[in-house]
């Protein structure tokens, strides 16, 4: 789309008039962001309508990309930036009096997830749309996304996250498109004309309407949708009876408990929570979603043996895994198919991602409950299981003896990542080291089974918002350097290797990253009060707080670091800046303590004049999208320090490696594949490799006590935790240091503090040298193309869904 900044302007004024019926000198930031957003969605939709004309009439395979979790953040620089608009926009806004800053943050951030699992959606529907190609999201338009954090007196508190409180510009309601979804009541199997007919009955109606938003490609033609889902009652189904005015109130309860389930996300991240309304939000994605597309599909065929053609669906995780027995249901009970036509057809249609290997993690849901909430479909997962385990049986008996834990329904549970494997054709891993512990280990047996099935897909990040948009000045720097291929060919970025030696070009990369952190430091004066030194090394450790993710080993080193100076205030340290980011789930007590050690932390030694600003501690509040978006350009350091085979693969590590950051990490997940590009001269990596976690745990020979006996430094650091160093009492931390020695330190905090400690030095020598830094540093952004998301849309493309550029 081509608009001249004179044109953007005088279509701003209209807008402005006929939207508010205001002058320039009158619009609010608010305001200015709202008529941008409209001007913007009125081009969307022409692009949009286009798109979807043509991917009816050319019948091209279709994606679906089924999500629990859609974690947007903003989307109108992206979608400014997708649309060829970003710089008339803001030289437009500019010229008209507005800070485009000041206007694009108006946007309330789009929080329907909790971390990693929900960005990698929104970064996939980026890079389908970028890439021409058919792929679709479905999800809930939850009315509340995850908490907002606020902090109080150093703890977390957390405050609802009513983001549509001004209108969401992006979204069209389409009541037309509405489908009913089904809850409890009976089922009874009766023969009419010589069939078995399943007639479902009693059952609770809840209306699903969707509010699709535009996915907008990358300057091209093609705009896909977010089908966002929404659960309303239907005042018409509900029977009035008497005049007593009881009905009335059991329609306000029916009511109350329709909308609820497309009220709040669940703010759980890596953690597995059985309760009643997750299955019915999980069950309601699934059947509004499977719905409109079999709609769609019918459309133009009637014979359900083209819907593998016509049709993909991928699984994010278990949480819509109940997609195999609700097509199974759509297609034996509403199409009239057999068992074996079903079951060909859903299992060629469906795809899982899994994304953990975590035991708290893994869905299992009661059996009673299912049977009682979905009684239809617990029917058909029943049947599934029986088939299953014949099937294994007969054809596999040499796992006989491995039935009862293959089985998808046992002991009282249904275990959903066995249904997904049984009922899908491809399952895959999110990184290499993940997807070799998940056939070698976690799903061995079924890998013997199916060994067709598991493949990889390294998870990837959309370098158009993660470095185009929120690192300007690098990506000008990158483009006159290489030229701009690396935007439509992020691996293009690999020409940066013949400058690595350059002096100039290090000087230039230098300047970029002092502006960012001279940006970040701003920030943290004007928000926090708090002075920071942009000489020294911003160490950045921004994700979910989770006990393998070991926040508190960092804790350690900077208490250590603490300790060094407390001892000699004369040492010589490269001053440091420590910045975290984290929320923690409202009911993980041991997280939110690690979160109040870090605030405490903070305080203690950013007011000790001993310290003289060699370290500083910064907890910065709310971590979301748009907080990693203003971090991340500024950080040197890049805290990748989960324990050994926990962390599936991270997204983090590779939006901060592209941003020029290093690496301090284990040999986990992605960073695995990092070091492999870079080479293990530009990643610091330390610790017990996977198969040593696993040993330890196989042995049970791990013993932490004995590693705080014999290491000065640990037992110092730890003993602060219940010594009244942080509080009067010696209540408040015990737990942390109660879970690390007594009950033998889960996550190996103790055993990996030594190398980690040695990994930390080696980062402070590098940094001395700014050159070898920064040689690092540009090797680092040189072969972070790879971890580009249109890599790893290309992969699902060709390997998994076959979908083809429009
Ligand atoms: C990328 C991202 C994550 C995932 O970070 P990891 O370090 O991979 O856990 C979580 N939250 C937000 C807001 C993100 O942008």
């Amino acid at each position: 789309m081509n608009i001249t900044q004179t044109e953007f302007v005088q279509s701003f004024i209209d807008k402005l008039t006929t939207t508010f019926g205001k002058t320039v000198d009158e619009a609010t930031n608010k305001e200015a962001y709202q008529t941008v957003s409209l001007l913007l969605k009125d081009i969307i939709l022409r692009k949009w309508q286009k798109t979807q004309n043509q991917q009816v009439e050319q019948d091209e395979k279709q994606m679906y990309y089924f999500s629990m979790e859609f974690l947007l953040g903003r989307l109108i620089e992206s979608n400014l930036l997708n649309a060829g608009l970003l710089s008339t926009c803001e030289e437009g806004l500019k010229e008209l009096g507005f800070n485009s800053d000041k206007v694009f943050i108006e946007e309330h951030d789009a929080g329907l997830g909790n971390g990693g699992l929900g960005r990698l959606a929104a970064c996939f529907l980026d890079s389908l749309a970028s890439l021409n190609l058919p792929g679709h999201g479905v999800g809930i338009r939850y009315k509340y996304g995850l908490f907002q954090q606020k902090m109080v007196n150093g703890y977390q508190v957390e405050l609802p996250d009513y983001w549509l409180k001004d209108d969401y510009m992006w979204e069209t309601k389409r009541s037309d498109k509405s489908v009913e979804v089904h809850f409890g009541g009976e089922v009874l199997l009766v023969s009419k004309d010589n069939h078995l007919h399943v007639e479902h009955k009693n059952f609770e109606r809840v209306l699903a309407i969707p509010y699709d938003v535009p996915i907008v490609g990358y300057e091209n033609e093609t705009v896909n949708s977010l089908r966002l889902w929404s659960a309303e009652s239907m005042p018409n189904s509900f029977h009035f009876h008497s005049s007593e005015g009881h009905d009335y109130y059991h329609y306000l309860d029916y009511k109350r408990s329709v909308e609820q389930i497309s009220e709040f996300l669940y703010p759980d991240d890596s953690y597995y929570e059985g309760r009643l309304l997750r299955l019915k939000q999980q069950y309601f994605l699934v059947s509004a979603g499977l719905q409109s597309i079999l709609s769609r599909f019918k459309r133009k065929h009637d014979d359900f043996f083209l819907l593998p053609q016509k049709v993909a669906i991928q699984i994010n995780d278990t949480h819509p895994s109940l997609v195999i027995p609700e097509l199974m249901r759509l297609l034996m009970d509403e199409e009239q198919l057999g068992w074996d036509d079903a079951w060909k057809i859903t299992t060629s249609t469906v795809a899982y991602t899994n994304h953990t290997t975590l035991v708290e993690a893994l869905e299992k849901w009661p059996i009673d409950m299912v049977q009682s909430l979905l009684p239809r479909i617990y029917m058909i997962i029943n049947e599934i299981n029986e088939r299953f385990c014949q099937s294994i049986y007969y054809d596999h008996p040499e796992l006989r003896d491995k039935i009862a834990e293959m089985a998808i329904i046992s002991y009282g549970q249904i275990h959903m990542a066995h249904l997904a494997i049984a009922g899908s054709f491809s399952v895959n891993g999110v990184a290499k080291l993940h997807t070799d512990i998940l056939k070698n280990r976690e799903m061995k047996n079924f890998h013997t089974i199916f060994p067709e099935r598991f493949n990889n897909k390294t998870n990837g990040i959309t370098h158009r918002r993660w470095l185009m948009n929120v690192n300007r000045n690098l990506a000008q720097l990158l483009s006159n350097s290489i030229g701009k291929n690396w935007i439509k060919e992020p691996r293009e970025l690999i020409q940066l290797i013949k400058y690595t030696d350059d002096a100039s070009f290090q000087e230039e990369i230098a300047k970029v990253k002092l502006k960012n952190k001279e940006r970040l430091a701003e920030f943290i004066q004007s928000e926090y009060d708090i002075k920071i030194d942009t000489q020294s090394i911003f160490d950045v450790h921004i994700k979910r707080l989770h006990g393998y993710k070991r926040q508190l080993l960092n804790l350690f080193h900077i208490l250590h670091l603490y300790q060094l100076c407390r001892d000699n205030p004369n040492i010589q340290m490269t001053p440091r800046t420590f910045i975290f980011g984290a929320k923690a789930a409202p009911g993980y007590h041991f997280a939110k303590q690690v979160i109040k050690l870090i605030t405490s932390t903070s305080d203690k030694i950013n007011n000790d004049p001993v310290v003289k600003d060699k370290l500083k501690v910064i907890f910065l509040e709310n971590y979301n999208v748009s907080l990693a978006e203003k971090i991340i350009p500024a950080a040197d350091i890049s805290e990748q320090i989960s324990t050994a085979s926990k962390e599936a693969s991270g997204t983090g590590n590779m939006k901060l490696m592209m941003n020029g950051a290093l690496t301090i990490g284990t040999l986990d997940g992605a960073n695995v594949e990092i070091r492999d590009m870079v080479g293990p001269n530009n990643i610091f990596t330390f610790g017990l490799t996977s198969e040593q976690v696993f040993e330890y745990q196989q042995n049970g020979n791990y013993r932490a006590r004995d590693i705080y006996n014999s290491d000065q430094r640990l037992r110092v650091v730890m003993d602060k935790l219940v010594n009244q160093f942080f509080t009067y009492d010696d209540v408040e931390f015990k737990n942390i240091y109660y879970s690390l020695l007594y009950n033998n330190d889960e996550y190996f905090v103790l055993k990996d503090f030594d190398s980690y400690v040695e990994a930390q030095q080696h980062v402070e020598q590098t940094y001395r040298n700014q050159k070898s830094w920064l040689k690092k540093s540009i090797t680092n952004i040189a072969h972070s193309g790879k971890f580009s998301s249109d890599r790893t849309i290309s992969e699902y493309a060709n390997e998994i869904w076959d979908i083809h550029p429009l």
